[in-house]
This record gives C-alpha cells, sequence and structure tokens, in this order.
C-alpha cells in the first residue's frame, strides 16, 4: 500500500538546519496497521506530513514514497488535495483544533464527504450519520446539529475518526490520536480504533510515544529514534525479541503496574542540527563499539521480518 524508501527531510530554520528524517525506509502493508513508536522529536509526525504532503515550505524532502504504484513526492499539490482527506486521511492529536468551531458535525462530515464524492446533502447526511454510528457516537442526530464546542474531547476525536473514515480511504495516519484525551477516555477509543480497523479495509499507520498502545492496536511495530527507524518487527517478535539496544532500552524504560524496577536509558535525544556521527543512538549506547561513530548502520532484516539498524547485528 505504501512504500518509503531513502525518505530525507531537512527544516530549514533560522537557527540551523534540523535533519529531521534520514534514510527512512518502511512499508505499510494492505490491511495492516504499523505502529510508529519514539520518544519526542524522533520524527513521527514529520514522516506523517511527508506522506500527506503537508510538511512546510521550509521543509527539504527527498528519497520517495510509493503510494499505490505512484510516487506521492512527485505529484502537484492539487493532485495530493485529491488524495487527501480521500484516499489519504489523518486524525490529529488535538481534536478541537482540527475542528472549525463555526460548523457544525454534520456540516464537517458532509463537506469532507461531498469534496471528494460529491452526490446530494441528503446521501451525504445519511453518510454522516452512518459513520457517527460507527465510531459510537451516542445520540448520532444530536451531534450531527451541535458544534465542536459543544461535545467532549472524546466526542470530538470520535467525529475526526468518523471523518477520517467517511471516504473508505486505503490509507488511516493517526498521530497520536489519543494523547490529549485522560486515561479512561483514552482506553475506550483506543478500544474503538481497534474495533474500527478489524472492520474497514484500510491500512493504518498508528503514531504514539507510548509502547503498550503501540502495542495495543498495530500488527507491526516501527521503533524510530532521531529521525531513523532503529528496527521494525511483528508486536510479538518485537516484545519477546527486542534486538535493538534503543528498543531495549524504550522496553526497560516502561512503568509496570506489577512493580519492579524502571530504568530509563541515560542521556537525552540528540540536537538534530549536529546529529551524532555513524549512528544517531550511539552516544546512548552501552553496548557502541568500534564502527559505531563512524558509519550509518543500515537497516537490515536480520530475521524474517525482523530488521533493525544496528552493528550488533551485521
Ligand atoms: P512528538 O512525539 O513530540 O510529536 P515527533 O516524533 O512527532 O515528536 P517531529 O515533530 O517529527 O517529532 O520532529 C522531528 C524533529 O524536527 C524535531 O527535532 C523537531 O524539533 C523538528 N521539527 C519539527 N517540525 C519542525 C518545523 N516545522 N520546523 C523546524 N523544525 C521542526
Ligand atoms: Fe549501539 Fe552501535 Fe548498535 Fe548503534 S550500531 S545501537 S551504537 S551497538
Ligand atoms: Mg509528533
Amino acid at each position: 500500500m505504501l512504500e518509503v524508501k531513502g525518505l530525507a527531510v531537512d527544516y530549514y530554520t533560522e537557527e540551523g538546519i534540523v535533519h529531521a528524517l534520514q534514510g527512512v525506509s518502511l512499508e505499510v502493508r494492505p490491511g495492516e496497521t504499523l505502529s510508529l513508536v519514539g520518544e519526542s522529536g524522533s520524527g513521527k509526525s514529520t514522516l506523517a506530513l511527508a506522506v500527506l504532503g503537508l510538511l512546510p515550505r521550509r521543509a527539504r524532502v527527498s528519497g520517495s514514497i510509493i503510494f499505490r504504484g505512484q510516487n506521492l513526492l512527485s505529484l502537484s499539490e492539487e493532485e495530493m488535495r485529491k488524495l487527501r482527506g480521500d484516499r489519504i486521511t489523518v486524525v490529529f492529536q488535538e481534536p478541537l483544533t482540527a475542528l472549525n468551531p463555526v460548523f457544525t458535525v454534520g456540516r464537517f462530515l458532509k463537506d469532507v464527504y461531498l469534496t471528494h464524492k460529491g452526490g446530494s446533502e441528503r446521501e451525504a447526511e445519511e453518510r454522516a450519520l452512518e459513520m457517527l454510528r460507527k465510531v459510537k457516537v451516542p445520540a448520532p442526530e444530536k451531534v450531527l446539529n451541535s458544534y465542536p464546542h459543544e461535545l467532549s474531547g472524546g466526542m470530538r476525536q470520535r467525529v475526526l475518526i468518523a471523518a477520517s473514515l467517511i471516504n473508505e480511504p486505503d490509507l488511516v495516519i493517526m498521530d497520536e490520536p489519543t494523547s490529549a484525551l485522560d486515561v479512561s477516555v483514552q482506553a475506550q477509543i483506543i478500544r474503538l480504533i481497534y474495533e474500527l480497523k478489524e472492520q474497514v479495509k484500510a491500512s493504518f499507520i498508528f503514531i504514539t510515544h507510548n509502547l503498550g498502545v503501540a502495542a495495543s492496536v498495530g500488527d507491526r511495530i516501527a521503533v524510530m529514534y532521531a529521525g531513523k527507524v532503529m528496527e521494525v518487527a511483528s508486536k510479538g517478535e518485537l516484545f519477546s525479541n527486542p534486538l535493538h539496544p534503543y528498543t531495549k532500552g524504550l522496553l526497560a524504560s516502561v512503568p509496570r503496574v506489577s512493580g519492579g524496577e524502571v530504568k530509563p536509558i541515560p542521556g537525552t535525544v540528540p540536537d538534530l542540527r549536529n546529529p551524532p556521527p555513524g549512528c544517531r543512538f550511539h552516544p546512548r549506547c552501552p553496548y557502541r563499539f568500534e564502527p559505531c561513530d563512524k558509519e550509518v548502520p543500515e537497516l537490515k532484516e536480520v530475521e524474517k521480518g525482523h530488521w533493525v539498524a544496528c552493528y550488533l547485528w551485521r
């Protein structure tokens, strides 16, 4: 469905060039959910924006993003606008900023539908209602006539999820869709996403900094660090057999309900204006050895379906 190859994104800022992504390669298969995890600043949203064609003007992008056989990076603004909201859709973290305060939920959903599918107001309204039912909004007829400020955060996020699915897309990108919600609402939305992804044909990229959330939604997990993909594996494999030192560090730093020691990864994420040479994780890696600070380790398949960018596994 989606194949990202050698993707690099640099942001040109007054303080210097931020090398936000470097040599990122990933694929998303038809019908699967790929969870993208990594610390803040690892480049998860940059990757999402690159796929959506929404990077700011000061970003320079290279590599390729093949979506259903077409390189998205070679499409015009106009061609991207046709795909976005229709074939590729997105749910962002903060539902209130994603919704227009002066439009009702019904108007918003109908416009998303009519812009891409055409048809009558009535058809659009029926589809909007159907979607509100699908995302389990209580009293959908009432919500259709409500304004965003009249809804709770969880309800607004349900509306945005409805909008992301209304045109039966091929790829849905969810960028931290539950991070702005409190824990119990977060759990309900995750449950909903899990159920929906089983019902619809679309592929999903689910972005989160939370490994537990990544595991509960994703079929496969890609771990990002400082603008690079460090490890990709099925979720079972990643949790039972993590190979990259960063993934191991992430797993050890997750607090558990059962107690036990939490071991944070020492050090901090690098400044991407001046990323470490070689393996970007080397300043924090307890296993670093001779080649690590000189050459960039490539992402390699070391076991079937298990990809790692680390010299330990060469
Ligand atoms: P978070 O978990 O905080 O959302 P993220 O993994 O989504 O983080 P990005 O937002 O993609 O990370 O940021 C990657 C890097 O690019 C960071 O160093 C960030 O400061 C930088 N960056 C992101 N957006 C811009 C921008 N518009 N201009 C300049 N630098 C940016
Ligand atoms: Fe650590 Fe070297 Fe592997 Fe990087 S390549 S994670 S520094 S062992
Ligand atoms: Mg982000």
